[in-house]
């Protein structure tokens, strides 16, 4: 059988793997299953039994020695705040489930030999993340909001404001179920660490636009650029609207094998693919702001 320490260095490369977050170690876990794997547990070993001996009670308590084990190095990593455990966590995301927190994160990170520069990139759950993505998503939709936030500081980055960046993001892409709000486009890392789609600011970050989900809008890195450039912009009723300038283009611009970017959307009243829920959709205000100050008429 692994060490406890070996065990517990499994549980932080998988809890990256898995975007921060594992189940709890109940039977039929498919995580049980994937560290046996990782360590060529046999047979005999996955289903070996520990007793133990109530001597008060006097009976005896039976229990897989590798769930026993899973449950001792999360526990340790726990205690070392490298983890919170599923009771901390359904407080806070309602899933019973370990999750990382912010110093387990940068363990991982370098258990994985993964640079921590790429943690800005990482979509990986924390503690820390999630307890401002739940305030993100849980904020009351203002009925007149301000996109600017005139306290922001866009040149220099604290730990609270990458904390607050990554949260947005986070919050930005699960609410767009990780696709592209105008063409769909849904795609990972073959090491499912990150997302092609990423968080856009409607009303951008170097004008303190705000870094909530009235303010962002998730986009492929493509209409990402295009939004930032304005070549198109969102209408009130979230109807895409492409610029004019566009037919002055030459026609091999913006298309690739016949498919054409931004021409495909031009005067179809193509509603951007939004969160069911209205409450989390963009702001109008902030949409409005685009419109005026970034979309090329
Ligand atoms: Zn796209």
């Amino acid at each position: 059988m692994p060490t406890q320490t070996e065990v517990e260095q499994a549980l932080l490369r998988a809890l990256l793997k898995h975007g921060g977050v594992i189940k709890e170690f109940g039977s039929g876990q498919e995580i049980v299953d994937e560290i046996a794997n990782e360590f060529g547990l046999n047979e005999r070993q996955r289903s070996a039994f520990l007793e133990t001996i109530y001597r008060k009670e006097n009976r005896v308590k039976k229990s897989l020695l590798w769930h026993r084990l899973l449950f001792r190095a999360a526990d340790a990593l726990a205690r070392n705040n490298l983890v919170t455990r599923p009771t901390q966590t359904l407080e806070l995301t309602k899933q019973r489930e370990w999750l990382l927190t912010e110093k387990g994160f940068d363990n991982a990170l370098k258990l994985c030999k993964i640079p921590t520069e790429r943690k800005e990139f990482l979509p990986t759950k924390s503690f820390e993340v999630q307890k401002i993505v739940k305030k993100l998503t849980e904020t009351r939709r203002p009925e007149d909001y301000d996109p600017f936030d005139k306290n922001k500081k866009v040149t220099k980055t604290t730990r609270e404001s990458a904390l607050r960046n990554r949260g947005f993001r986070q919050a930005v892409i699960e609410a767009y179920n990780c696709k592209c709000a105008v063409c769909g486009l849904k795609i990972n890392s073959p090491d499912s660490l990150s997302w092609e789609v990423e968080a856009a600011h409607i009303v951008p970050h170097r004008f303190k636009g705000r870094d909530d989900i009235f303010n962002g809008i998730a986009l492929c890195r493509i209409h990402h650029w295009a939004f930032d450039v304005g070549w198109f912009t969102l209408l009130d009723d979230y109807k895409i609207q492409t610029s004019p300038q566009l037919s002055q283009l030459p026609t091999d611009f913006g298309s690739v094998e016949g498919y054409d970017f931004l021409r495909t959307f031009a005067n179809k009243g193509k509603e951007a693919s939004l969160p069911f829920s209205r409450e989390i959709r963009p702001h109008q205000n902030a949409v409005r702001w685009h419109r005026q100050n970034i979309f090329h008429q």
